[in-house]
């Protein structure tokens, strides 16, 4: 732990909070307070209580945001030289990387993540902005065809004001994964981070505005789904919408969206399964998936909620996954233990009912299956939980449940478990586990799944497009593709 760190740590056990914390509304370069005066607690997961409030935005401010982004887009961003764009976003990612400890200490707050994830989470964050930062001058169109007496090219040109909806299990990376994006292709954009955690959107303003970008390129709406998010998706101002969240949420995104034929990149939940076959280096698995599953306690859209596995090695499998668990530790986040908390009261309590239900039915539980604290005896924490040979239509198969839940299912083959892992209405992610690279390509072409990665279930990058399939969305982020999702083309012919 360095210096800076453990003096940020101190300050939070000794007053209960950070000196400095944005609390207000980030819009057109200003600080401002919510209009209805509205604001809104910020609680640390770890111990279960509140350390900071923050504004609430209702829909006049987020009113506000959009017609500065719309003003930012049309005088100034848009019009800006790419590189230059460039250069402000690479300075950003140099000044976050600066106060990356900082950014850390706060993600940990907010979130409840070990601080050694929010770590992660930072220097993630700082490479999509370097990443993008390199993309602004490289955004190329195409020339067509036409013979001797006609010229036809295209430019990609950005969409315009875009809007983000954020979630609360990753709030920096989520944020700078579409933010980078959009404002590397030139659109200006309007953030709303979850109520849950807000700080670290907050804080990347006043990044952005030390290195220089101009007031209302980013600009930063708090509150509620209900009072900003709703507004935010309606307005007819914004041209492309961000969303990152639930399924619910997202089909009501996309409706609010459709009225003003505003364009769409929906993340949702998932399902995504892990298959380990007869033939996976049994260590290696054991330890890819306990990782796939209690990363961030399981609160990851894409986190490997389902082993598939081979009848064979199932019982040695499932042992040495228990075996590791036993290691799991939960501790307050700043403490930078192994094992984290969960986000929210609602949360807990939403993982809680569906093991309470799978109980009732009788379904095996390997390990874990309760609520437990902190060993300061505080905290929203549940134990790391596996349910063994859990039937195919059972809802710990089929239903997301954002948590420390594993479901084992157990198959017979190759083709069955091509079955088994397709065998919900998502389509995120997936986690193959074999020796045999005929079976690893195999399964890979018949898994339904955004992303799909062999022998190593968090392998990637920012260089990779992400997005699911199914019910867990539409379109991609990272990668170049993402910046499909802020262009439009344009084709200009001319005749001669
Ligand atoms: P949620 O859908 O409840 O909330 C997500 C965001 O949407 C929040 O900022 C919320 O305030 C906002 N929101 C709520 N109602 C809204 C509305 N009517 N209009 C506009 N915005 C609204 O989801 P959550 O509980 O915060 O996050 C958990 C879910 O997110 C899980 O289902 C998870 O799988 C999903 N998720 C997906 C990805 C991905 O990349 N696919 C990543 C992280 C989380």
């Amino acid at each position: 732990m360095s210096e800076r760190i453990k003096e940020l740590s101190q300050e939070y056990f000794r007053s209960g909070t950070l000196a400095g914390l944005p609390s207000q509304l980030f819009i057109a370069g200003q600080w401002q307070d919510a209009e209805n005066g509205d604001v809104l607690d910020v609680y640390d997961p770890s111990s279960a209580s509140v350390f900071t409030r923050v504004s609430a935005a209702s829909e006049s401010d987020v009113g506000r945001a959009v017609s500065a982004a719309n003003q930012a887009f049309h005088n100034v961003w848009k019009v800006m030289k790419p590189s230059l764009r460039g250069r402000i976003l690479a300075k950003a990612a140099d000044l976050l990387e600066q106060q990356a400890e900082r950014f850390a200490v706060v993600e940990a707050l907010d979130s409840g993540k070990p601080l050694a994830e929010a770590e992660g989470d930072v220097a993630s964050s700082i490479a999509t902005l370097r990443y993008y930062a390199g993309c602004a001058d490289k955004i190329q169109g195409d020339s067509f065809p036409l013979g001797q007496d006609a010229f036809s090219f295209s430019s990609l040109e950005p969409v315009g004001v875009t809007a983000h909806i954020i979630p609360w299990n990753f709030p920096l990376a989520t944020t700078l994964r579409g933010v980078a994006p959009a404002l590397a292709a030139g659109c200006t954009a309007v953030v709303k981070p979850a109520e849950q955690t807000p700080l670290t959107a907050l804080m990347l303003a006043e990044v952005f505005q030390e290195a220089g970008l101009p007031d209302g390129v980013y600009n930063v709406v708090n509150g509620t789904g209900v009072a900003a998010g709703a507004p935010l998706v309606s307005d007819p101002s914004v041209r492309h919408v961000t969303f990152t969240g639930s399924v619910n949420t997202g089909v009501s995104v996309m409706q609010a969206a459709a009225n003003n034929i505003t364009s769409v990149t929906l993340e949702l939940g998932g399902k995504s399964p892990i298959v380990a076959l007869a033939d996976c280096d049994l260590e290696k698995t054991a330890e890819g998936v306990l990782w796939a599953i209690f990363y961030n306690a399981g609160q990851i859209c894409s986190a490997g909620s389902r082993l598939v596995v081979e009848r064979s090695v199932h019982g040695a499998l499932v042992e040495k996954i228990v075996e590791k668990v036993a290691a799991l530790k939960p501790e307050h986040a700043l403490h930078n233990p192994n094992y984290g908390a969960i986000n929210s009261a609602q949360q807990l309590d939403k993982i809680d009912g569906f093991v309470s239900r799978a109980k009732t039915r009788g379904i095996k539980i390997a390990c874990g299956g309760t609520r437990c604290l902190s060993s300061e005896g505080q905290g929203w924490f549940y134990a790391p939980t596996i349910m063994d040979e859990v039937p195919l239509d059972d809802e710990l198969v089929q239903e997301e449940i954002f948590g420390p839940v594993l479901s084992v299912q157990v198959v017979d083959s190759v083709e069955e478990a091509i079955e088994a892992a397709n065998c919900t209405r998502f389509a995120l992610a997936a986690g193959i586990y074999t020796q045999n690279i005929t079976h690893a390509l195999r399964l890979s072409q018949g898994i339904d799944a955004g992303q799909i990665t062999v022998n190593d279930y968090w392998a990637g990058g920012i260089e990779v497009p992400f997005g699911g399939n199914k019910m867990s969305g539409i379109g991609r982020e990272k990668g170049l593709e993402a910046l499909r999702s802020y262009c439009c083309t344009k084709a200009v012919t001319m005749a001669f």
